[in-house]
């Protein structure tokens, strides 16, 4: 009887769609076209009433929480477009049905998760996948997320996060691919083909690009403070990973929640209207990150709810995410004619249109069933290994510390990270946010170690005092309602200490997992956190080979294991498979070829540091020249796009195919990488330019090229990067438009951004 209702119901309204959608037959078989795309969401709009269409540009959680009833209610009144936060596919099916069964115009919900880097299986954070310098690896990950996203019933991801991130500070560097606009350029294209395909469609999900603008550039790091950027710095740097998101079809980006010149980016006109949608030609919505829209009061940019939801949906805000404001204000704004029907359309079509593309009309709901078999298969964790082993980025190796020889069977694993789970899987995590979630295996430190070495090894893990003792994680922060516990005493310390070294001395090999725990915090140092650094110091004391293993999400002020530590791998958070990664490239199973995708300080006062400064009137590389600061050099302890290998490469015979071009046409740059060792490895070319004089002073040096290569020992491999507009040109302050400007431009080639391998390309008018 049940199971007759269900159909019944499922005919009707399959009717019910036929009749509204009259191209739905034809859109079955291929990718319907804008046009069609647009006609059917025209239509559908010209059937809703205001508060329909209000309701459309409505997200609220998914979840019940005091602050947020279950929105049965508000779904079945129309007034919910989206959910958020839900990933109980029982639960997402149920909030499926009330909408599309119940609701008159049977409009499906979009539904939106943090799915950043991996959804059960977790891929490397981002700033990881940054490190691999290969944009497919990116891709491939996003792929899987997706996929498995869509499986579970999650149809739109707010990821790709491409703020460029240059200060270490900042919490949530992690989500970022790094410093660099060529670099992140590169990855927000690559995470938007991953997740999209090469259209929004059935089987894809839906990426948000966030946050637009500038989060990350909060000041000094802190999250969430202002973010004071003049035009020529967003046009040339800030804005250019968001533009090629945009390019690649991004059907979605959320506005930031910070301040971006004194105008909040959520209600920021010129950000949404003028640069996104008039300058760039997009044709999707944005959403508000969380409560954004309420903000603008909390800003002090709105004087109460009504005039928040204006400036937000006259900014161009589509969608608020979860502060309630559009749902009360906008009909009373449509009513006082202050928004118009035509404001309130355009807001409401991107929306329409995203859900048609999705196909959700026609397939609103998960086969429940199917979930599982999609989930952490076989083939998305072999590649969560393979991509984690391409992510890192080995820092220090003296003297061949690494590869490790397998015959050495006791080791000692020092350091809270060595056998934990949720930090080596790192920031934004589905299962880490939604604690009820079914969580994936986690291979941790320890046991990719015991995987490697056979039932034989001997493995001692001394992990030291929880992490959590000093920074309670955010999400698990005081999760049972316990205080913070207390400081570590001299004696405890002393405890673990002794354990540590005990352990070393038993050891033949020291595997030092330190670093940071998950989180998603910013930080005013870069110090290790509790006593892992007196633990590194008295392991290091014993004269036992020492290996750092970095984990967490961000560089640290590692000065001290730069002079004593031999051999110092930044793996970052790896996800799902992190152990086995570790020890594939320990043990030289994977050759690291990752580089770093920031500068890495020496210092926490050093920050904001990045490569890709203005020369000044004291350029650092000037006879004499000391260091910006007085007690501090004001270089980074490894610079941009640094990163060794266990083989070794030389970079020659920079040339181009023409010294000498006209503005608009393009010279090629060539460069032999040559494996001048006897394993095969993966180099990592890295093209730099600097445009010597113009209307404005230009970066010292910037990425204009890069190429990943493996190469086996002694293989020589031409690598050609072109120099033409794209590359040359940069948006002057002077004439207020991009430009290629005549005269001389540097080129350097080479492994890192301190390359010296250096040519000279002539442009003329
Ligand atoms: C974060 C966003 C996230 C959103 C939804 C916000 O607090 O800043 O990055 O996508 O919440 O979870």
């Amino acid at each position: 009887m049940t199971m007759m209702r269900s159909v019944t119901g499922f005919l009707s309204r399959v009717v019910c769609l036929m009749i509204l959608f009259t191209g739905w037959a034809v859109a079955q078989s291929a990718a319907p076209s804008d046009e069609d795309v647009h006609r059917r969401a025209q239509e559908l709009l010209g059937k809703m009433t205001i508060d329909e269409k209000v309701g459309q540009l409505n997200q609220v959680s998914g979840l019940e929480s005091p602050n947020d009833p279950k929105p049965d209610a508000a779904i079945l009144k129309g007034q919910v477009g989206s959910v958020l936060w839900q990933n109980d596919v029982k639960e997402i099916n149920r909030q499926q049905h009330l909408a599309v069964d119940k609701t008159r115009l049977h409009i499906p919900l979009l539904v939106g998760y943090d799915v950043i880097h991996g959804y059960r299986t977790v891929f490397p954070v981002p700033l990881a996948m940054a490190s691999s310098w290969d944009p497919s690896v990116e891709e491939q990950a996003q792929r899987v997320a997706g996929e498995d996203s869509r499986a579970a019933g999650i149809n739109w991801v707010f990821t790709p996060m491409v703020d460029i991130v240059r200060d270490g500070r900042w919490g949530r560097i992690a989500e970022s691919a790094g410093e660099d606009p060529y670099l992140g350029a590169a990855m927000a294209r690559a995470q938007v083909l991953g997740l999209q395909g090469k259209a929004i469609g059935p089987d894809t999900v839906l990426a948000s690009v966030k946050h637009f603008c500038c989060y990350g550039a909060s000041e000094g790091g802190r999250d969430l403070d202002s973010s004071n950027i003049p035009e020529v710095l967003l046009r040339n740097v800030y804005l250019v990973p968001f533009h090629a998101a945009e390019q690649a079809g991004a059907g979605n980006f959320m506005s930031a929640y910070v301040d971006v010149n004194d105008v909040p980016a959520s209600g920021n006109s010129w950000l949404l209207n003028e640069v996104l949608r008039k300058e760039w030609g997009f044709k999707g919505f944005v959403v508000s990150d969380w409560a954004a829209v309420g903000d603008l009061i909390t800003h002090g940019f709105a004087r109460d709810p009504e005039d928040a939801a204006y400036k937000a949906l006259t900014a161009g805000q589509n969608m608020d995410m979860d502060s309630h404001i559009y749902t009360e204000a906008l009909p009373k704004l449509v009513a006082k004619g202050k928004i118009t029907q035509a404001q309130l359309d355009e807001a409401v079509l991107p929306i329409l249109e995203a859900k048609i593309r999705l196909g959700l009309f026609e397939n609103p709901y998960v086969d429940e069933s199917k979930v599982d078999a999609v989930l952490d298969r076989p083939s998305s964790r072999e590649l969560a290994r393979k991509l984690a082993g391409r992510s890192m980025v080995l820092l220090r190796n003296d003297n061949h510390t690494l590869p490790l020889n397998t015959n050495a069977k006791k080791i000692a694993v020092i350091g809270p990270l060595g056998d934990s789970q949720d930090d080596v899987k790192g920031t934004w995590t589905v299962e880490f946010l939604n604690r009820a979630m079914p969580r994936s295996h986690t291979v941790t430190i320890v046991e990719g170690l015991r995987n490697k070495l056979g039932a034989d090894a001997q493995i001692e893990s001394v992990t030291g005092p929880d992490l959590s003792r000093q920074i309670i994680a955010q999400f698990v922060a005081d999760p049972n309602g316990e205080a913070p516990r207390h400081e570590l005493t001299a004696a405890e310390t002393k405890e673990w200490l002794d354990k540590a070294v005990a352990a070393a001395n038993r050891a033949d090999v020291v595997v030092a997992a330190m670093g940071e725990g998950v989180n998603m915090f910013s930080r005013a140092t870069l110090n290790f956190q509790g006593i892992q650094e007196q633990m590194l110091e008295a392991v290091v004391a014993t004269g036992k080979p020492v290996v750092l293993v970095l984990v967490g999400t961000r560089p640290l002020d590692i000065r001290w294991a730069n002079e004593h530590v031999p051999a110092i791998l930044e793996a970052w958070c790896p996800g799902s498979e992190a152990g086995n990664a570790i020890a594939d490239v320990l043990y030289g199973n994977v050759n690291p070829g990752g580089k770093l995708p920031i500068s890495w300080p020496v210092s926490a006062g050093q920050e904001p540091l990045y490569y890709n400064h203005n020369l000044t009137s004291e350029p650092e590389d000037r006879p004499g020249f000391t260091s910006r600061y007085w007690d501090l050099s004001s270089k980074p302890l490894f610079p941009f796009g640094y990163g060794l290998s266990y083989s070794t490469f030389t970079f020659k015979n920079l040339r181009l195919d023409r010294k000498h071009i006209k503005a608009g046409e393009t010279a090629e740059a060539q460069v032999d990488v040559t494996n001048t060792s006897q394993i095969a490895g993966d180099a990592v070319a890295q093209l730099y330019i600097h445009q010597r004089a113009g209307s404005a002073s230009r970066p010292v040096r910037q990425l204009e090229g890069f190429e990943r290569v493996t190469l086996q020992p002694g293989e020589t491999k031409t690598l050609k990067f072109p120099l033409g507009k794209e590359e040359l040109n940069f948006w002057s302050p002077q004439s207020r438009a991009w430009g290629v400007e005549p005269g001389v431009f540097d080129v350097w080639a080479g492994g890192d951004s301190t390359a010296s391998l250096h040519t000279e390309l002539q442009v003329s008018e």
